[in-house]
């Protein structure tokens, strides 16, 4: 079926937004663009203010958004904060964790998320057993991002050391799968459907031994899938690392043959001073996680550096602290300001770039996060007549986004073709009710 949009304004990629924009439609995606149409053609679909192309969120814990104010005014060190998130793991089962995730994703969706990357580890039974169908877990994501009108990538994440050459304890045996071996055997029985790929994770060099790295890095090698990892989000991490291994978690991850560009770090926050060429050199992505990391006093990654290595940024909301991923585009050039003493070292429409098209590529859909013919039809609308966005200029209407507007600026989204929210609101969930719903049913 063919539909039409009108844009007021558009990013098409450039620097700057592009004025009266058609969008032909044709199923799911993108048919035909023109520019410089003054007023809707006839039978067009009217979008007011400025359109962008489908954000990504491409670092999620579904699961800990129910921490959300929880946690925050805690003092102490990561330690604390990972205690309550493992006092909410040890909480969910798959009954659960499907209205909470579908809640979750909803709230993605309003904030003009359009494809979830979600890195996923909270696989068994509390005691580490199975569920009846070893997959439940990731199966109720699937269908939470379906039922919210998202796309997922499921990165299913190997686990199994509480820390290196450590058993599993308490709420982690939940994660783990015995070897590399039974975790590929698992992850087996998942296939990737109509919104939703199957990529897989090595949860840390902490959590997943090199020789079974090696064996994660081989099975998303042979299915050409996307390979996530959080590498270097702590400095101890890096001397835990060194002292087993000998190297820095980034080399660590080469040596077991995980790099490249299917291979996406997340946080990257404390990179080894060589780890920066090994990571552009394989043409990795970066995956920032900013108001998680600034949440969790992690430190500040180096944006500016690691693309002028040769990485590719993308953008996560990972622990759910607040889901807006404009407000991390802007916490990449705003933290980097203030850490180095200078300005304008992350330009706007890289940053937008992160959050769409790489956000897109690093998860397995490089036919998405671009409004050009060919591209999945994702739109994202950014009302231009609140407080936030009011008095734009076309010509830095591309700067007022990634500054000035948030997640509460988006009035329509389009998801490969099929509206999923409109006027400010989700069509088919009242978000904040089953947010509020299912996180009261977790903490009972
Ligand atoms: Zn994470």
């Amino acid at each position: 079926m063919s539909v039409s949009y009108w844009c007021e304004l558009a990013w098409l990629g450039g620097k700057a937004a592009a004025a009266g924009v058609v969008v032909e439609v044709d199923g799911q995606r993108i048919a035909g663009i023109e520019q410089g149409i003054a007023t809707p053609p006839a039978g067009a679909t009217r979008l007011d203010g400025i359109t962008v192309p489908g954000l990504a969120n491409s670092h999620s814990h579904a699961f800990q958004r129910a921490l959300r104010g929880r946690t925050h005014s805690a003092s102490g060190n990561f330690s604390r904060w990972r205690e309550a998130m493992y006092e909410l793991a040890s909480r969910l089962d798959p009954d659960l964790y499907l209205p909470l995730a579908r809640a979750t994703y909803g709230e993605m969706a309003l904030a003009g998320i359009t494809c979830v990357g979600e890195f996923h580890y909270l696989h068994h039974g509390p005691d580490g057993t199975p569920y009846a169908d070893r997959n439940a877990m990731g199966r109720a994501l699937i269908q939470a991002a379906r039922e919210a009108g998202i796309r997922i990538t499921l990165l299913d994440a190997c686990y199994l050391h509480g820390g290196i050459r450590e058993k599993l304890a308490g709420a982690q045996r939940r994660f783990g799968d015995g070897d590399a071996d039974r975790w590929a055997d698992r992850i087996g029985e998942l296939q990737s459907g109509d919104g939703a790929r199957i990529g897989a994770a090595i949860h840390s060099v902490r959590a997943v031994d090199p020789e079974s790295a090696a064996v994660v890095a081989a099975w998303a090698g042979e299915r050409d899938a996307s390979l996530h990892a959080h590498v270097s989000e702590q400095p101890a991490e890096n001397e835990a690392s060194r002292r087993a291994y000998g190297g820095t978690p980034t080399a660590v991850l080469a040596n077991a043959n995980a790099l490249g560009e299917r291979f996406t770090a997340v946080h990257a926050t404390h990179l080894g001073q060589p780890d920066f060429r090994v990571l552009g050199d394989a043409r990795v992505t970066c995956c920032l996680c900013p108001t998680t990391e600034r949440d969790l006093a992690d430190g500040i990654a180096e944006a500016e550096r690691l693309r002028a290595a040769g990485t590719e940024l993308a953008l996560g909301s990972d622990s759910h602290a607040v889901v807006d991923i404009l407000e991390e585009a802007r916490a990449v050039e705003l933290d980097e300001r203030l850490a180095s003493g200078e300005r304008g070292r992350n330009p706007a429409a890289q940053l937008l770039r992160a959050a769409t098209q790489n956000g897109h590529a690093c998860l397995g859909w490089p036919e998405a996060g671009r409004i050009e013919p060919g591209a999945v039809a994702d739109l994202v609308t950014l009302r231009l007549d609140a407080p936030r966005l009011a008095g734009t200029d076309r010509a830095t209407a591309v700067d007022a986004v990634i500054f000035a507007a948030g997640a509460a600026d988006v009035r329509d989204v389009v998801v490969a073709g099929r509206e999923i929210v409109r006027d400010g609101a989700h069509v088919a969930m009242d978000v904040p009710a089953e947010l509020a719903d299912a996180i009261a049913r977790v903490w009972v």
